[in-house]
């Protein structure tokens, strides 16, 4: 037999926030290999592992097998009364009737609050929109929220209370630009590989440029540094405090700056008077000369002549966002931006690298339960009723909707009784799991809508619905730089599976029918949901941005096709995107200036003690993606690290009478997990780092009082920042014991 002829397809890595160009071989029925796009302005054919490996996660046998091609039914519960009984096919009318009919019912009981729709980071922006509307247009509620809450809602409330909007202002070419790098919460080398290798030709082609890499681990981005402070947990907002005291006393600040285009400066002034240096570097645990270093190096740029002023760009991560003062951190290193004006120059500027490859997209969106579409706010009266009239509906309801912890604490609380979870697998990814598996236990009515069958959270669903994924599905992603691309499909969806988008409007169509009452204001139209294709919905999200500062009026998906993926905004008239914001010092606020915030530190919610005495922190490892649910079928990409370990200090290992290698206990107040020991300095005394993609397949089992140990997240710690809602991942109090 001849071999099938191979196409090409260009299309976007769906691994992280980067948004790498990909080019798609395909023979016609499957996908049979991936290069990098040259052509692609994220990373002009660069792939990291992950990426280069899609063809063989992504079609492999072991991979389809995991596959959900039809909707699955499982009726009533098992023997014990608990989920988990066997799942039956049923065809696709039947399975999306039942939906709308369970979820109808609910809505007439209970009312539309007692629906939590909970999307993911991985998903289209076309999805996005139409669960969005579906919740907060058609139902009435706005308990819609996303993984992206524990991922990036730090740095959106971050940019909001100091630059005015969710708008990451800098580009990756930024990069050759800097004089001095401040990495601060982020493991660059690891978690976003292609834009590290992009810094490596930065500090290639202009040798003084100087790294600061600020980390609790010394991480292979820490090892590259000029300059690592490694701080204590938590203590960032100090840090910055601290480097601003001492750009204040050196005279490094720009004052002319600052009183042209900023405010609140003042306050600001007065909070960090306390923050010496030594004061600082006492709480952040680091020298104090390694500080003053650090603040110099950020206001001035590094090599140059004193008064001579550099250009700093500040990469920053779940460092900085897992954090239950995450809002805090992220603005009191924008601070630090405004104080120095290093912002809107070419190679300067606080600059979020996102986790997820459409967390960005999402919140354009309005993909988070207190946002609405085009970067508006739910708690804006006018926002709501613009929205409204875009969407041809009576109103948009004000009461806040239920961030991700809180919805899954709803459900856990009988408050939610209907659980429509897409796209993601949250009874493994969010902390605190003994809670999150009540929330699922509680539910009267779950829907999971996944790709894969094999999930965690799959085994809670009643229904589940099967969708496509990547390779097999077409529109939009935004990259961290604001780049929109496309994603194209290279084969046909397997099996019966649907586009996400189109599982959404068909279930929205069914509502409208059965909960007529909610249609009340609706100008005419027979149904919320007229589109045909993606592009048809990416369409009407276009028009919700005109005006807005992501206006994309001037895009299409035909002017991506011909001129390549573009940064917003790019309004109608604009020949291109733009690379750079706020260029003119004019922010998008009130008054046009952006906002200091005056924010005192505060530790971490949940300090080392007596009974409790390491910090634990969790972290991403090269080759592997959040729950593995792809790379974990791929035994290559276990040749980095092959298994989940306990890092510990050798002092700590020595002093507790453990060894290398062996099995401890780690517990923290919510549950615990057995792990080997790796001895290693990379952690700091009373520290240890676990790697957070391990669910309980790997990290379960039971304790010696017969309660499930439930993976890493098991472990961790629900408590959120009280401004972006984002929980503290990144740091619990634990123990740790021989077993
Ligand atoms: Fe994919 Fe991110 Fe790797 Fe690029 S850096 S290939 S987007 S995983």
């Amino acid at each position: 037999t001849l071999p099938l002829p191979t196409t090409d397809t260009r299309s976007t890595c769906p691994y992280c926030g980067v948004g790498c160009g990909v080019i798609i071989e395909s023979d016609g029925t499957q996908i049979t290999g991936v290069r990098g796009d040259p052509d692609h302005p994220a990373n002009f054919g660069r792939l990291c592992t992950k990426g280069s490996t899609l063809h063989l996660t992504a079609s492999a046998p072991v991979t389809m097998a995991t596959r959900l091609l039809q909707p699955r039914l499982r009726r009533g519960r098992g023997a014990n009364g608990q989920r988990g009984g066997p799942t039956e096919v049923i065809d696709w009318t039947s399975a999306l009737d039942l939906a709308a009919d369970r979820l109808a019912e609910i809505v007439r009981r209970d009312g539309p609050d007692a629906l939590g729709i909970y999307l993911s980071g991985q998903l289209l922006t076309e999805d996005y929109y139409v669960f969005n509307k579906l919740a907060k247009g058609l139902l009435g509620t706005n308990n819609v929220d996303t993984n992206s809450r524990l991922c990036m809602s730090s740095a959106v409330a971050g940019y909001k209370r100091t630059l005015g909007a969710d708008a990451p202002p800098c580009s990756y070419e930024d990069f050759a630009h800097a004089d001095t790098v401040f990495i601060s919460g982020s493991n660059t080398a690891w978690a976003h590989p292609v834009l590290f290798r992009r810094l490596e030709d930065a500090r290639k082609a202009r040798p003084d440029q100087r790294w600061i890499v600020v980390d609790v681990r010394r991480t292979e981005t820490a090892e590259t540094a000029d300059l690592f402070l490694q701080i204590q947990p938590g203590t960032d907002v100090a840090l910055y405090h601290g480097m601003l005291h001492v750009m204040l006393w050196e005279g490094l600040t720009d004052p002319a700056y600052i009183a042209a285009h900023t405010t609140g400066f003042d306050a600001l002034r007065d909070t960090v008077r306390a923050w010496t240096p030594k004061e600082a570097a006492r709480v952040c645990g680091i020298q104090e000369v390694d500080l003053v270093q650090a603040a110099r190096w950020f206001a001035q740029g590094a090599g140059r002549t004193p008064g001579e002023r550099g250009r700093t760009l500040s990469l920053y991560c779940q460092g900085l966002n897992q954090s239950a003062a995450g809002t805090d951190k992220n603005a009191a290193l924008i601070n630090l931006h405004l104080a120095t004006g290093q912002i809107g120059k070419a190679g300067a500027g606080p600059f979020s690298l996102t986790g997820q490859p459409n967390a960005m997209g999402g919140r354009e969106v309005g993909g988070l339960s207190n946002l609405l579409s085009g970067h508006r706010d739910l708690g804006n009266a006018t926002h709501r009723a613009e929205v409204a009239s875009l969407w041809g509906v009576a109103d948009v309801p004000a009461n806040p909707g239920k961030s991700a912890i809180e919805m899954f604490q709803a459900a856990a609380d009988g408050q939610i009784k209907a659980l429509w979870i897409v796209c993601t697998n949250p009874a493994q990814s969010i902390p605190d799991q003994a809670m999150v598996r009540r929330a699922l236990e509680r539910a009267e009515f779950v829907i999971v809508q996944e790709a894969f069958s094999t999930t965690a959270t799959a085994a809670y669903a009643d229904l589940l619905l099967p969708a496509t994924t990547w390779g097999e599905k077409v529109g939009s992603v935004t990259n961290s730089e604001r780049r929109i691309s496309l994603v194209r499909p290279a084969v046909k969806a397997p099996g019966s599976t649907r586009h996400d988008w189109q599982i959404a409007v068909d279930i929205a169509r069914r509502l409208e029918t059965r909960l007529p009452e909610r249609l009340n204001g609706q100008t005419g139209q027979t149904t919320l949901f007229p589109y045909d294709s993606a592009e048809s919905v990416w369409n009407e999200h276009r028009e919700s941005t005109r005006g807005r500062d992501l206006d994309i009026t001037g895009l299409s998906f035909d002017l991506i096709e011909r001129q390549g993926p573009q940064q917003w905004p790019m309004p109608e008239g604009a020949a291109t995107g733009k690379a750079r914001l706020y260029e003119d010092g004019v922010f998008p606020t009130e008054d046009g200036r952006a906002r200091f915030s005056a924010a005192e530190f505060r530790p971490v919610a949940e300090p080392r003690d007596a009974r409790y005495p390491f910090s634990l922190t969790t972290g991403r490892l090269r080759d592997q993606w959040h729950g593995m649910s792809r790379t974990g079928t791929l035994g290559r990409l276990f040749g980095h690290i092959a298994e989940p370990v306990v890092e510990m200090h050798p002092t700590d290992v020595a002093r507790r009478g453990l060894q290398d290698g062996a099995l401890v206990e780690v517990r923290s107040r919510r549950g615990s997990l057995v792990l080997p020991i790796q001895s290693t300095d990379k952690v700091a005394p009373t520290q240890v780092a676990i790697p957070m993609h391990w669910g309980e397949e790997v990290l379960g089992g039971t304790d010696d009082k017969g309660v499930a140990r439930l993976g890493i997240n098991g472990v961790t710690l629900p408590t959120y920042c009280p401004t972006s809602k984002q929980p503290e991942l990144k740091h619990a109090a634990v123990r740790i014991e021989a077993v």
